[in-house]
């Protein structure tokens, strides 16, 4: 199960930096093992630094927000804090604004790539059809001037004469708990250890740049609303070029004037006029494929009865077959009547004086679902 580090630190899914940072700061005034040395304590202080960290490095929270843990297999690591207390880094780094990195060694200056996410829209037949879609993507590409390198002459970085390649300059800061050592990235280098001498005039050496693409996006027949379709090597290239992240496109289906869908079923509202209802009749609707689809009302149907139409709905996502078409029969009552037609009604009641028909007890048909599709009309 993926940890909530959302849930950790009581803060939603879209909380900015700040935010984050704010929410941890306030936890761990009350959980700090200086402050509060209970054992319990000790360890939600470990689950909040360690919720912090993940949710401030953009690469984890993406790996979050796929509902995936980054941190499953690397445990408390990364911080290295002390024994048990993984985010003494971090803790200071909280109240001091430090950049962090300390012992852990000089940065690898070529990172792998974050990955990208990009929303797109398609229509209820684009996604009873499948469709391909023209998306226009701005990511990191490879700088084509050094390759990747970050070196204008693509020569070889030398080792920093700041922090002879350790990556990271000490400090000592008054804090308060005391004196406390800091370590953050070095200056010159920004942690990688190395500098580049020539650096590209085109990426400044980071070994990217910012472009804008157009890709082609196969949409499959059958996908729902929210899916993601993931583009392998179509996201951010990392730092000195590193391999790209992938691409993933979010699919928002727009809503339908007609049909509603519910899983691979599509449901329907359909008006009947009471004696077609009362003689039974057929009625023609226009489909998601382009077609018609004809809907037999057989006589005698009732208000809210439904109509099922098997394998008419939706295509099953990369599968065979497909869900239903549900038609919600609402009985139309005319609410003017000219003349001749209050003669024709008058004449059926009197036809049928002194047989009632009118049940007062539920039939118990409706079964509440159109109740939910309605309200889903309403809007
Ligand atoms: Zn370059
Ligand atoms: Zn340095």
């Amino acid at each position: 199960m993926a940890r909530d580090y959302y849930g950790i630190l009581g803060v939603d899914r879209e909380a900015t930096e700040q935010e984050i940072k704010k929410a941890y700061r306030k936890l761990a005034r009350k959980f700090h093992p200086d402050v509060n040395p209970s054992s319990e304590a000790a360890e939600k202080f470990a689950e909040i630094s360690l919720a912090q960290e993940v949710l401030l490095d953009p690469a984890k929270r993406r790996i979050v927000d796929r509902g995936g843990d980054p941190m499953e297999h690397g445990g408390m690591g990364g911080a290295g804090g002390p024994g048990g207390f993984g985010g003494f880094g971090d803790f200071f780094e909280a109240f001091f604004g430090g950049t962090g990195g300390g012992g852990r060694g000089p940065r690898s200056r070529v990172q792998p790539g974050n990955d990208a996410l990009l929303r797109t829209a398609v229509t209820l037949e684009e996604a009873f059809s499948g469709v391909k879609k023209e998306v226009t993507v701005d990511t990191a590409v490879l700088c084509d001037v050094c390759q990747g390198t970050g070196s204008e002459s693509k020569s070889k970085p030398v080792t920093c004469d700041h922090c002879q390649g350790s990556g990271s300059v000490q400090e000592v800061q008054q804090s308060i708990l005391g004196n406390v050592m800091t370590s953050r990235d070095c200056p010159k280098c920004h942690g990688f250890g190395e500098i580049i001498q020539d650096p590209c005039r085109q990426c400044a050496g980071d070994g990217r740049v910012r472009a804008r693409r157009d890709l082609t996006v196969s949409i499959p027949a059958g996908i729902a609303s929210g899916m993601r379709i993931r583009m392998a090597g179509q996201g951010e290239v990392g730092h000195g070029g590193g391999p790209a992240g992938d691409l993933y496109v979010e699919v928002q289906t727009l809503p339908h004037r007609v049909f509603v869908r519910d899983g691979n079923d599509l449901h329907l509202r359909l008006a009947v006029p009471m004696y077609d209802a009362a003689l039974g009749t057929t009625i023609n609707v226009d489909n998601l494929a382009g077609g018609v689809t004809t809907i037999e009302v057989p006589a005698g149907t009732q208000p809210n009865e439904q109509i099922v139409l098997a394998g008419e709905g939706m295509p099953r996502l990369r599968a065979e077959g497909a869900g239903d078409m549900v038609a919600h029969v609402q009985v139309a009552v005319p609410t003017e009547l000219g003349r001749a037609d209050r003669e024709l009604l008058e004449q059926l009641r009197e036809a049928h004086a002194g047989t009632p028909e009118v049940a007062t007890e539920s039939t118990g048909r409706d079964d509440g679902f159109f109740s939910r599709v309605r309200d889903r009309f309403r809007r």
